[in-house]
């Protein structure tokens, strides 16, 4: 710490007061009550994360302090359009006022009960919430992955309980290529080794068909034991693959024929990303279980759900599933404003809107380079065909330098997904920058 701190020391020069990152010595220095400020330039922020930080991560360099809407901005004060989103958690816009309002307001008051208590909140919430999508009930957890995991252990539960499969011969059927998280029994289900790879030994009871096939869900489900198949509507870390137009009505009609729950994990397709408020309601489908997450705070804390009917939730009784944080008031209070916004400012429609221009103008590319262009709302991919010269992190290098965060995925595919409040003109800003960024190669 005192190596390091005189390292900061003798680094930090005048000019490099703009901003606050600041280092405290350890209690035991006679000038413990200092607060030493300066500002870290992007190297160093990269360099100290290298070094203190596991390294289950390869970010793009670009080292961010701050954001608002559409925009992020990096320590040395060059903004950026943001065509991630958070992996789709700021759909609402970064920074939001009104969740942030909520955020505040609440944060003052009551955090966190535990669910050893009742709070005032967690019920406005859950009538908000199940009035809003049509289900009996919900179980509020964290992250993502954690609704995940929910979903199975309540599909496990009524699959004894309700459906009648003896005991711990439940299945569950997912599709090659989802994701749905870093816990055991997600890469337990995950076709991508370097989720899986060097993590078994795997949860037992899951089973991978191919993505969008009808026939092979058709076999899969001649199993009476199986409890529930769970599934993407638009599979997003895979790389934004859209199903064939009635995968899902079809899914919805085998599940029902073979009385087998239907699980759609909405975390990364669902709260207006698609451009519906979830993405099955492109086909009027109504899954048994929904998992949602990321967008349900607009990006400032973790909060996920699943939404589903008694004949499933009240499966699990007191005591056999939770979560400290589960329902937290402060979750919960941001989790209102942050669906309010979806609805008060229409995001669905306007990332419909947004996402036809958008990709009508990609398709304009030039087809050698980019080979494809898919997605639905601002879920949206473009595939860029591989050369010695460029590959998808070099395009989204240079998409940086030019202005414009956006994650390669998989090699050779970009997801460009940015905040659903973005505009007409904005979205021709960024197609500009995109198109300048594609013709330099
Ligand atoms: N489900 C889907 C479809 C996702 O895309 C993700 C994360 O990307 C998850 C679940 C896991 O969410 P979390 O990272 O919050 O655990």
């Amino acid at each position: 710490m005192f190596s390091k701190l005189s390292c900061i020391l003798s680094c930090a020069g005048p000019a490099l007061t703009r901003k606050v990152h600041s280092v405290t010595r350890p209690a035991s220095s006679a000038a413990s009550k200092l607060m030493l400020e300066r500002l870290l330039t992007s190297e160093e922020v990269y360099a100290r994360e290298e070094k203190y930080g596991a390294h289950n991560y390869h970010p793009l360099p670009v080292a961010l302090e701050r954001a608002e809407g559409l925009y992020v901005w990096d320590v040395e004060g060059r903004r950026y359009y943001d065509f991630l989103s958070a992996y789709s958690a700021v759909n609402q816009g970064h920074c939001h006022p009104k969740i942030i309002a909520a955020l505040n307001a609440q944060a003052s008051r009551l955090t966190l009960t535990s669910r050893a208590f009742y709070n005032d909140v967690l019920g406005a919430y859950e009538e908000y919430i199940t009035t809003m999508f049509g289900y009996d009930k919900v179980l509020p957890m964290n992250t993502g992955v954690e609704g995940g995991e929910t979903a199975c252990k309540l599909a496990r539960k009524w699959a004894y309980t309700v459906k009648g499969v003896p005991k711990n011969q439940a299945k569950i059927i997912f599709a090659n290529g989802n994701f749905w998280g870093r816990t055991m029994a997600a890469i337990s289900s995950s076709t991508d080794p370097s989720s899986y790879e060097g993590f078994g030994p795997f949860m037992p009871g899951f089973e991978i068909i191919p993505y969008n096939s009808i026939p092979a869900l058709e076999n899969a489900l001649q199993d009476t034991n199986v409890a529930a198949f769970m599934v993407e509507p638009i599979q997003g870390e895979a790389g934004v693959v859209v199903p064939d137009p009635g995968y899902l009505t079809k899914v919805r009609e085998l599940c029902t024929k073979h009385n087998v729950l239907f699980i759609a994990d909405e975390v990364q397709t669902g709260l207006a990303r698609t451009g519906r408020r979830l993405a099955v309601d492109h086909e009027a489908v109504r899954p048994d279980l929904v998992v949602l997450g990321k967008a349900l705070s607009g990006g400032v804390y973790p909060v996920s759900a699943v939404l589903c009917d008694d004949e499933v939730m009240l499966t699990i009784k007191p005591g056999e599933h939770g979560s400290t944080y589960g329902g937290n008031p402060l979750a919960c209070r941001v989790a209102i404003a942050a669906l309010e916004v979806l609805e008060e400012e229409k995001l669905a429609e306007n990332a419909e809107r947004m996402g036809q221009l958008l990709r009508s103008e990609l398709n304009k590319l030039p087809k050698d380079i980019v080979t494809a262009v898919r997605g639905k709302g601002l879920l949206n991919a473009i595939v860029i065909k591989e050369t010695k010269d460029y590959d998808a992190w070099r395009v989204c290098m240079h998409l940086r330098d030019n202005g414009l965060l956006a994650k390669p995925t998989h090699g050779d595919i970009i997801r460009l997904a940015p905040p659903l409040i973005i505009k007409e003109h904005e979205v021709r800003e960024c197609v500009d920058i995109i198109q300048k960024t594609i013709l330099s190669f």
